[in-house]
């Protein structure tokens, strides 16, 4: 923090307050600028259909991939959850199909063996940072610690080959994306929502999910809450419906269910979330 105290300080000057005013520079003038720039910032961060715009343009995000094949992936947030991310898991296996876990570092501390399971089943785990915080809100160091503290957590546990990244709340402003860019790592989001972190029944969910979903789609769904408090964790039984009820009336159809990973072999990779194919 120390660095940024004198630029701050000169900059107040600069603004024309103080005792020492080194220009005739006036405030009042650049405050319609500042207000202009508080007002997109506020719009970027607030408008929930924009809030991808940042990562699309400046960073490697990643929404879809565009293939002829019939490939999808699962991914499941917050994890790993003691009960839920079991019976996920066990479905999966029971249909031969794998997914991406993205899971938080307090979890994964609290449930290494689940971690380990997973793996053994072909899974891929990924990092949803430690704590779940909203990273936007937050300075470049924290941002940092938070995803390299829960790489390091994995890489202990596990043996990943290389650990994808997908940020709490899909959120990620300049500073994130920029941090994101200098680890080199892809910001991987998703195409297809189906809304069970806003408690949607399985039959909605499945609603949304023929609707929306196409070759090469990437689904969000929760095994687990990021934001409960200890020990309390989100009933996660409608995602089990849903997932199973996926499984069962699309494996026969030739669909195919692989890990991020995977997908991203399988076709070009989609940045921008409206170019992703819709039905
Ligand atoms: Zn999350």
């Amino acid at each position: 923090m120390m660095p940024l105290v004198k630029p701050l300080i000169q900059g107040f000057y600069f603004l024309g307050f103080g005792k020492h005013r080194p220009s005739k520079f006036r405030f009042s003038k650049i405050l319609p600028l500042l207000l202009i720039v508080i007002a997109i910032s506020c719009f970027l961060e607030l408008a929930w259909p924009k809030r991808f715009l940042l990562p699309s343009l400046f960073g490697e995000s990643v929404f879809c991939v565009n293939t002829p094949d019939k490939v999808l992936a699962l991914t499941f947030d917050d994890g790993p959850d003691p009960v839920y991310t079991r019976v996920i898991s066990q479905i999966l296996l029971d249909y031969e199909a794998q997914g991406t876990f993205f899971v938080l570092g307090k979890h994964s501390e609290k449930y290494p063996q689940i971690l380990r399971t997973l793996e053994k089943q072909g899974h891929e785990i990924a990092n949803h940072t430690w704590h779940h915080y909203n990273l936007n809100s937050k300075f470049q160091d924290i941002i940092y610690k938070e995803i390299t503290e829960t790489d390091i957590l994995i890489n202990q546990l596990i043996s990943p080959n290389n650990i994808h990244f997908r940020p709490p709340f899909g959120r990620a402003g300049f500073v994130v994306t920029n941090v994101l860019k200098q680890m080199h790592k892809p910001i991987i989001f998703w195409d297809v929502d189906l809304q069970d972190w806003r408690g949607k029944s399985a039959a909605e969910m499945m609603q949304r999910f023929e609707k929306n979903f196409h070759n090469g789609s990437i689904i969000l769904l929760h095994d687990s809450d990021g934001t409960a408090k200890e020990g309390v964790y989100a009933s996660r039984h409608n995602t089990v419906e849903v997932v199973e009820e996926i499984l069962q009336t699309y494996t026969p159809q030739g669909y195919e269910f692989v890990t991020v990973s995977e997908l991203l072999k399988r076709g070009n990779v989609v940045k921008v979330q409206e170019r992703c194919l819709k039905k």
